[in-house]
């Protein structure tokens, strides 16, 4: 048996030590004097028991105890507590603390001492498997068996502990009411069993659709509920509302019959964080009512303001799916001058898109393509027309022009865009330097092996990377160093509207100074005035752009005023 005394009285140890020898128990004993040594010992060794002064310097044994038995080291070590005077309270506040006995050191003899710690480790033991079966059974009590989901009891305490928390970090939080669509139908035709299946298949397709730190439930039967914590805007709800509903347009095998239910979604927020657990429940669910109600396969919100703009967000989506099968999108480009001379140096490609002969920003549909990886061929065909437009304007040049592409993180995740723009480079016999890829800091931000990947074949074909936005976000000069960037782009934000906005003066000064520093190239965006011209001429910087020169045009307009 290993048994660690912790003792700071050298002749106590010297008696218990003999004690326990006399002991018919076979014992090894390692000694230590202080709290902090006998944690240490505690913690390199594994002990069966340790016999405890109560009485220490600096940190007294309750303390010991209540360090050890909050490490998470799974603790088989029983404790006996010891002290010289008789104290009750003392004896039970060791006990509640964690020790399994009590001793008072005038009356340890050979027999006390022995029947002590054999009972300790007997009640540590027992004590032990209480606690394991304890935890048994509230894992029972909290998991649904049949999908390993937490069950109605844990969503419903865990909802109302985030509602709290939500209301003291004033965040957003959304919840989700699922339903499938048509669960009785499957279990009549198929079966209890193939109903079990097809549950437990579509729980996994909808962890799919989540991030991992939210609250996913089985409230019971097909209903499921979501808890969206800590979210970024109330439209990340909408997100995941359509994630999850697009996955399950997919039909699912089980036992090698296709079986198909979509799903409805109720959701509720709450954002003034004045609802309560019931309330954002019962708005859930009367979300989930009108779900149902107007068709099912879909999901609907209790405010009628993230209504519209769910309904919003899903006419665009719709809307450009038909617009890619129809091409309905068009190229604009700017020209980017010097401001000295005033000639054009190259061109900026801008996306449009037209509808009924109205002409959509990208401000308007960029943002959903994002999300829907809508922009993944959208962005293709940008490189191609860009690029073949390139070419044509190139011809005959002395001076050739450059192009600027825009690029989303979305388009970074996986290496097609370099072989699709390297191929388009070759067949439009364009020198990949004339072409600039324009990136904003987000994409920097979301750092994954594939952006970088994708970053250094970009810059490996001969592309330059241009630092779009730049003034706006972090602009740290990490980003600047650690990626291959040639050229900034200075936001059109920061362009003073007189000359007494010496602020925003000041800042443009210090952006060039320290673009300039690192041997970059500057555009500046948005030069609406002569002023903002007369101030990229003094601070010498190589390219402008913006109405003052020219608006985004159509192909045909650029063609007719520069070529
Ligand atoms: P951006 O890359 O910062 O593009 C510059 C925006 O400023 C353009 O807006 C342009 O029309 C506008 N602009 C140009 N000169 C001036 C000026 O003097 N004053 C003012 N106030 N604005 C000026 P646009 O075309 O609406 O594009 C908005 C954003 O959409 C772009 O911002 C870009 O981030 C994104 N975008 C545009 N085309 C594409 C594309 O093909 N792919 C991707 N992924 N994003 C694109
Ligand atoms: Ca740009
Ligand atoms: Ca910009």
């Amino acid at each position: 048996m290993d048994i660690l005394l912790v003792d700071d009285d050298i002749v106590d140890r010297a008696v218990i030590t003999r004690t326990l020898k006399k002991s018919n128990l076979s014992v090894n004993i390692t000694e230590a004097r202080t709290v902090d040594q006998g944690i240490k010992l505690y913690n390199q060794h594994s002990f069966d028991v340790i016999l405890l002064d109560y009485n220490l310097p600096l940190r007294d044994g309750i303390e010991m105890v209540v360090e050890i038995r909050n490490t998470p080291k799974d603790s088989s070590t029983a404790i006996v507590m010891m002290s010289t005077s008789e104290n009750e309270t003392l004896a039970l506040e060791c006990i509640k603390a964690g020790a399994q006995d009590f001793l008072i050191k005038s009356e340890i003899s050979e027999k006390r001492l022995r029947r002590a710690i054999l009972h300790a480790t007997t009640r540590h033991d027992l004590e032990k498997k209480l606690f394991e079966t304890y935890q048994k059974v509230k894992i029972l009590a909290e998991t649904d068996s049949l999908t390993g989901l937490p069950n109605r009891y844990f969503f419903d305490e865990s909802l109302k502990l985030a509602l709290t928390n939500n209301r003291r970090n004033s965040n957003t939080l959304a919840l989700l009411l699922l339903d499938l669509d048509n669960f009785k139908l499957i279990n009549d035709n198929f079966g209890h069993d193939t109903g079990d299946i097809f549950l437990q298949k579509t729980v996994s397709i909808i962890k799919n659709c989540l991030r991992g730190n939210e609250i996913f439930a089985r409230l019971g039967g097909d209903e499921f509920a979501i808890t969206l914590v800590n979210l970024e805007s109330s439209e990340h709800a909408i997100l995941v509302a359509q994630r999850i509903i697009n996955a399950m347009q997919q039909p699912l095998e089980v036992a090698s019959t296709l079986i198909h239910s979509t799903v409805s979604i109720g959701i509720a927020l709450q954002t003034d964080n004045s609802k309560t657990s019931e309330e954002i429940f019962k708005h859930a669910d009367i979300a989930m009512y009108r779900s149902k109600k107007w068709g099912r396969n879909q999901a609907c919100f209790f405010e009628d303001k993230m209504q519209e703009k769910f309904y919003k967000r899903l006419q665009i989506e719709v809307e450009l799916r038909v617009a890619l099968e129809k091409q309905q999108f068009q190229l604009f480009y700017q020209p980017v001058l010097e401001p000295k001379s005033g000639s054009v140096k190259g061109f900026e490609a801008l996306i449009r898109w037209e509808v009924d002969g109205v002409m959509r920003a990208p401000d308007e549909f960029i943002k959903v393509a994002e999300e829907t990886q809508q922009i993944l061929p959208i962005g293709l065909w940008v490189i191609e027309q860009a690029i073949s437009t390139l070419a044509k304007w190139n011809v005959g040049r002395e001076e050739p022009f450059t192009m600027s592409i825009n690029v989303s993180a979305v388009q970074l995740r996986s290496l097609d865009i370099v072989d699709f723009l390297i191929d388009c480079l070759s067949k439009h016999k364009v020198s990949a330097h004339l072409i600039e890829i324009e990136l904003t800091e987000t994409v920097l931000f979301k750092d994954t092996l594939t952006s970088r990947q994708v970053i250094s074949a970009l810059t490996a074909s001969g592309c330059r990377l241009s630092l779009d936005d730049f003034g706006t976000g972090y602009s740290s000069i990490a980003h600047l160093r650690n990626y291959p960037i040639s050229i900034v782009k200075i936001d059109k934000s920061l362009m003073p509207e007189t000359v007494l906005d010496v602020k925003k003066t000041a800042l443009v000064e210090g952006l060039v100074a320290m673009a300039t520093i690192l041997g970059l190239d500057i555009v500046a965006e948005g030069a609406e005035t002569q002023l903002h011209v007369d101030l990229c001429t003094k601070l010498k910087i190589q390219r402008v752009q913006g109405y003052f020169y020219s608006r985004p045009k159509p192909q045909h307009e650029i063609e007719k005023m520069y070529l």
